[in-house]
């Protein structure tokens, strides 16, 4: 990720050379098993960048396959050669995003919606407060189709967190941790944010959670915006060393992904490179850290509420290689009620601000994944990133004869804990 080390204009060469065309990858890509394309499978857009990097095709040529690309990484996952293809995708984007220009909707959800608004709690809150009321007063029927799909994504009960910057641990002290509240997170998922902070101090540790951190900056380095990623890497550095914690936890997959990653993403600046892998180094996600800890140890079976099956979050299963973790808490929970379901680590099609800059790839995987719930016969589905829990909860809810609850995995446990 680092903008020294390329050999090409933009594009990593050792990187992109260890790519040996062998194919692997393809079935595990969700954006080739919807169209059979080679151009919209992993192998397809590594050829790509390296034409574009070397001039033999335009960036307007190869725009199309790589915005469809979801960044979810399981292509890494199944790549037996070890293609950093997560690397090679942000700086791609990067050198898209300086060398093609959109038209005025695309251009105003990347460069207002996700640079401008997401990242921002008051602002976020601030651009929510019509669509509170347009579904509270169930308005969104009137809207055109562009206003309305967006809104069929929102919960009906978004509310802030407002989390004190210190919580006590209950029982038997153990530690003290840091939260990470985020930005859309805090202001749309506040009583997931309230459950996580009551299970790390159930499991006795003392939570701090700083007024001064913000975004992770996921959102822009996803969009090749990486500058700003670095701005807010560098805040949140300094929110957390000032909070005096060993470990960071964090409850969206997507954010705590790009957390572990600031190694990597100050890896170019001198400065603050060691402290970005520092700060990495001490980054956990909720389930990854309660287990640790043996939390799933003291969880108890329940009985009678119907099988519960779990959707992992491409940014937990691929990057971050955490599968068992969300599992073992929730088998805890489910016991013998537990399922599995078939395909559970293809994307949902939220992938961050995916399902509003590809809306139509977005859909057609939203129904693919609730034909797999449907196939799984789940009562519950358990999930550990918002974008998802949003993505699926809407496609249940537009699912004709299925009624299934889909919840993330701090309110799944809170639920069971509180009996
Ligand atoms: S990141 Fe996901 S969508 Fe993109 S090429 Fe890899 S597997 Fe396919
Ligand atoms: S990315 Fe990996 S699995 Fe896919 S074609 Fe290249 S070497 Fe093979």
């Amino acid at each position: 990720m680092s903008d020294q080390t390329f050999a090409t204009p933009f594009l990593p060469e050792d990187k992109a050379l260890a790519c040996v065309h062998c194919g692997l990858c393809l079935g595990a890509c969700p954006t080739y098993l919807e169209t059979g394309n080679e151009n919209d499978s992993p192998r397809g857009r590594i050829y790509l960048m390296r034409a574009v990097a070397e001039g033999r095709v335009s960036a307007e040529a190869a725009r199309e396959h790589v915005d469809l690309c979801l960044g979810c990484r399981a292509c890494e996952t199944a790549c037996p050669s070890g293609v950093q293809y997560g690397a090679l995708l942000e700086v791609t984007r990067q050198h898209l995003e300086r060398e093609v220009s959109r038209s005025f909707i695309p251009a105003a959800i990347r460069r207002v919606l996700i640079d401008r608004v997401f990242p921002f709690r008051e602002r976020m809150d601030l651009a929510l407060a019509p669509a509170r009321l347009i579904k509270r007063l169930g308005l969104e029927k009137w809207l055109p189709g562009f206003a309305r799909d967006p809104l069929k994504l929102l919960p009906m009960d978004m509310k802030r967190a407002e989390l004190p910057e210190e919580s006590p641990a209950r029982g038997r002290f153990r530690g003290r941790v840091g939260f990470v509240s985020g930005c859309v997170m805090d202001v749309m998922f506040g009583e997931t944010h309230r459950n996580s902070v009551m299970l790390l101090n159930a499991a006795g540790f003392d939570v701090v959670t700083p007024a001064s951190q913000g975004c992770c900056g996921a959102l822009h380095a996803h969009s090749g915006n990486l500058e700003e990623a670095r701005i807010l890497a560098r805040k949140n550095i300094v929110a957390f060393d000032e909070a005096d914690v060993d470990r960071i936890v964090i409850n969206a997959a997507g954010c705590g992904s790009t957390l572990k990653e600031y190694g990597h993403l100050l890896a170019c600046d001198a400065e603050w490179a060691e402290s970005g892998r520092k700060f990495s180094a001490r980054v956990r996600d909720l389930s990854e850290f309660l287990v640790e800890e043996g939390f799933d140890k003291q969880l108890q079976p329940r009985a009678g509420e119907g099988s519960v099956t779990f959707h992992d979050a491409c940014h937990l299963a691929h990057p971050q290689k955490i599968t068992r973790q969300p599992r073992d808490l929730v088998k805890a929970v489910a016991g013998d009620r537990f399922v599995e379901m078939p395909e559970s680590d293809v994307c949902c099609g939220s992938a961050g601000s995916y399902n509003l800059t590809e809306p139509e790839m977005a859909a057609r995987l939203q129904q693919r994944k609730v034909g797999n719930i449907r196939a799984s016969g789940a009562l519950t589905v358990v999930t550990t990133n918002p974008g998802c829990l949003l993505q699926i909860a809407a496609g249940l809810r537009d699912s004709t004869g299925l009624d299934v609850e889909a919840l993330h995995i701090a309110d799944y446990l809170a639920r069971a804990l509180r009996g």
